[in-house]
């Protein structure tokens, strides 16, 4: 057996991070920024009001109260989107609207709650100062600011940024295509009543949409039987249209596991028994230029593989430096128990926080590598290093699945 760490390592030596292409903003989401973006305009690119209300001179409100208001003669009604006809004298006001450039000649606004109509006249009801509810121009943003750097992921955020300074493309990191297949003789799909020694394939839709949740697209490769030539030929075509694949079953001890021997005869290959659990076989190679990653076919053996190998090096390749799930410390108020073995142990729990702000963790259900529902029901994987695991009351680290 190898440590995780050292299978990790393995994995990460033979990563490579995807090109670099140009895509609309509109099509960025969650994807990584490969470049520095400048901002070649100001942002707000001219001076405007934050506030609906009146545009005025700073002086010419001094001294305005409730009960002795300052009257200013209305000379202009300045729309969003519009200008003022002309400079602002003074002892006049003009009506603006939020987002309405500042008149040349104003200096401030007041808001219309502080101000009561009088026929062509505004009353001003409260003094204010030079700059009151103006926005200055490159308040924001200023022209040359570098505003993203490398690395970046771009969230709905970052959207707005770059399309509030004109860009039409940005240069990021290629999503990976990432291909999933299942491998097993007893596999089928669909409802039909099961035959003797039948089980529906339920590792490929998970996979799938774990791909689909690590931020790359997935492609389903379908069901493959226990046969050296079909293996090989649907490995031959998925290396092709992918940029990384992911298989399950086939990788343990068994007589038909087929996929550890066809990978290390097809690439550059590691077959690795893991001091994990569940999930200790691994199989990962390279095909021309493609990574294969053979998963364990157990559900849970193949969910928490994903998790450990799997999702950190599909997201390496496409640039993200949130590579790794989160962890974060527990309290296993009813203890996680387990035997030594000589190996870490992931197991399933349920992690809720509690109105103190601290979390807390409980088994999820049944631990063993065939027992999806509680998978399913888990949203963290306790990780309980080799020994007797953790008394109730004891606090463990968790990876927080989210
Ligand atoms: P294997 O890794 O091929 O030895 O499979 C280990 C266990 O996982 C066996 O009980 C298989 O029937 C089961 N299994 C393998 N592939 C899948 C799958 N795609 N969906 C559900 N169970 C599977
Ligand atoms: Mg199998």
């Amino acid at each position: 057996m190898i440590s995780l760490e050292e299978a990790r390592t393995r994995i990460n030596r033979d990563l490579i991070v995807l090109p670099i292409v140009d895509v609309p903003i509109t099509a960025a989401r969650e994807m990584v920024l490969a470049e520095t973006v400048t901002a070649s305009e100001a942002i707000p690119p001219f001076a405007n009001t934050a506030m609906d209300g009146y545009a005025v001179r700073a002086v010419d409100t001094r001294g305005a109260t409730k009960t002795s208001p300052k009257v200013l003669a209305v000379s202009a009604t300045v729309p969003a989107g519009g200008v003022a006809p002309r400079a602002l004298e003074s002892g006049e006001a003009m009506r603006i609207m939020t987002g309405a450039p500042m008149p040349e000649g104003a200096d401030a606004v007041v808001m219309v709650e502080l101000t009561r109509p009088a026929g062509f006249d505004v009353m001003i009801l409260a003094e204010v100062p030079p700059g009151n509810h103006v926005r200055p121009a490159g308040d924001d943003i200023r022209p040359g600011t570098e505003v993203f750097h490398p690395g970046t992921l771009l969230t709905p955020g970052h959207l707005g940024v770059l399309a509030s300074i004109g860009r039409e493309t940005v240069k990021v990191y290629r999503r990976p295509r990432v291909g999933v297949m299942s491998t097993g003789d007893e596999l089928v799909e669909g409802p039909q009543p099961l035959q003797p020694g039948q089980i529906r394939d339920s590792n490929r839709l998970t996979l799938l949409s774990l791909v689909a949740e690590a931020g790359c697209h997935p492609v389903d490769l379908g069901l493959i039987r226990d046969d050296e030539r079909a293996i090989r030929t649907a490995l031959d075509r998925a290396v092709e249209q992918t940029d990384a694949v992911i298989t399950s079953g086939g990788v343990s001890m068994g007589d038909y596991d087929l996929i550890k021997a066809i990978l290390s005869d097809l690439g550059d290959f590691n077959w690795m028994q893991v001091a994990i659990k569940p999930a200790k076989p691994l199989a990962f190679g390279v095909m021309t230029g493609t990574p294969v990653f053979g998963l364990p076919g157990n559900p849970v053996s193949s969910m928490v593989s994903f998790e450990l190998f799997a999702r950190p090096a599909l997201r390496r390749m496409m640039g993200r430096l949130d590579a790794e799930r989160p962890h974060l410390w527990a309290l296993a108020e009813d203890g996680l128990r387990r035997e030594p073995d000589g190996k870490t142990h992931f197991l399933r729990v349920v992690v809720t926080q509690r109105g103190d702000g601290a979390w807390r963790v409980r088994s999820a259900g049944g631990q063993g590598s065939h027992h999806l529902l509680a998978m399913a029901s888990a949203n963290g994987l306790a990780v309980l290093p080799d020994g007797d695991g953790v008394e109730p009351g004891g606090s463990v680290r968790v990876m927080y699945l989210g």
